[in-house]
């Protein structure tokens, strides 16, 4: 039997190719994809951003079905909720288990996205057997170094697709929290200020995570007027519209919000650099500062270090998360209240993955969802 995936032979380019359907070895599986999300990483690569070893079958957040599973499986992966059977619902982490070995994983066993050699599904080389390598695709190929979740009859199906954003969202919001022993005032906590600054997917996402876990004022800023009223959805107090205000004006509408200090913890997730120079402007002095929103690399921007030393501020990257944040994700999904039902716009087949690539990014588009076994 022939497997359709969508192919990238080279960034611009969509091919739909078929691929003969591999049995999986002893400690694999073979997913049937059910749903999987079009992410703005997919995009970066289409349009060249990204320094991949093309022919890349992009797409890495999937929900599907296992279809066959190899007897070892169940013991050679890292599986949560398990074991797992043909028929289940499942969810893979995109990057694989970590090495052990590298100059990272051993001394820092707990931040296992700096292992230098791990494997992501959708951003891998498809060339050789068995090429299912990304989940744009009818069925992909679960190696034995994967970490799969189960996902619980709990879970809205129609919420599940969005598991590997969650865990973005999630991660960047647990990187706010102090190190250590906590202390009054230090890191994100009940009660505190958050500036969330750009609306896409993750920002409201982010925005959502923020009012489930005790926030006070959270405030969102893009340049679209339909994401604030999103955001407003998820939960943000008080919106700013970037087109309408300046950047003092912003800083002063902040300020007012908070005592005149500036927001306790600021999350970058516009993916822009003057948002990133905003981030430091807008903080309040021995604050956060969350940079989540750079995935690809879009360039560069004046700060002034002063200002870093001077506000005494902590400035945080969030490179994706540990693979086991799959578990905090399914557990928000299971438990909010947010209307996350409205971000997932638009549902299409796999031969129309590249105008769903071209329409991310325009209002009123979320995210789109792929689903290859659908007409
Ligand atoms: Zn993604
Ligand atoms: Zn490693």
């Amino acid at each position: 039997m022939q497997v359709q995936a969508a192919v990238m032979p080279t960034p611009g380019q969509i091919e739909i190719r078929e691929f003969e359907k591999p049995t999986p070895a002893d400690d694999a599986l073979l997913l049937q994809v059910d749903q999987v999300g079009i992410c703005g990483s997919d995009k970066h690569m289409y349009l060249g951003h990204t320094n991949l070893n093309f022919p890349v079958i992009p797409g890495h957040e999937v929900v599907g079905t296992v279809a066959e599973i190899g007897k070892d499986a169940n013991q050679v992966m890292n599986v949560m909720g398990g074991p797992i059977k043909v028929g289940d619902p499942v969810t893979v982490v995109p990057g694989s288990k970590n090495c052990g070995k590298c100059y990272y994983c051993l001394r820092f066993p707990h931040r296992p996205t700096l292992c230098t050699n791990r494997t992501i599904y959708g951003f891998s080389n498809c060339e050789t057997p068995p090429h299912l390598t990304g989940e744009f695709s009818e069925y992909t190929y679960i190696h034995g170094n994967s970490w799969v979740f189960k996902v619980s009859a709990g879970i809205p199906e129609e919420l599940r697709v969005l598991t590997e954003p969650v865990a973005v969202a999630t991660r960047a919001v647990e990187r706010a929290h102090a190190p250590g022993v906590p202390q009054v005032g230090a890191g994100y906590g009940i009660g505190n200020s958050v500036a969330v600054l750009g609306c896409g997917p993750i920002g409201l996402l982010v925005v959502a995570v923020l009012r489930s876990t005790g926030a006070g004022t959270i405030i969102a800023t893009d340049i679209v007027d339909s994401r604030l009223d999103m955001a407003k959805n998820m939960g943000a107090d008080v919106v700013i519209n970037v087109g309408e205000t300046s950047p003092e004006q912003r800083l002063e509408q902040v300020q007012d919000l908070t005592s005149g200090a500036g927001a306790d913890i600021v999350i970058e997730c516009a993916g822009l650099p003057s948002v990133f120079a905003e981030a430091i402007d807008l903080v309040r002095r021995g604050g956060k500062v969350i940079e989540v929103g750079h995935y690809t690399d879009s360039g560069s921007v004046n700060v002034r270090p002063h200002q870093i030393c001077n506000k005494d501020l902590d400035i945080c990257g969030v490179w994706a998360y540990p693979q086991i944040q799959f578990q905090t994700a399914l557990d928000f999904l299971e438990r909010t209240r947010a209307p996350l039902k409205d971000l997932i716009t638009h549902h299409l087949p796999l031969a129309r993955l590249e105008e769903g690539l071209q329409m991310l990014g325009e209002e009123g588009v979320y995210k789109v969802v792929i689903e290859p076994h659908a007409n």
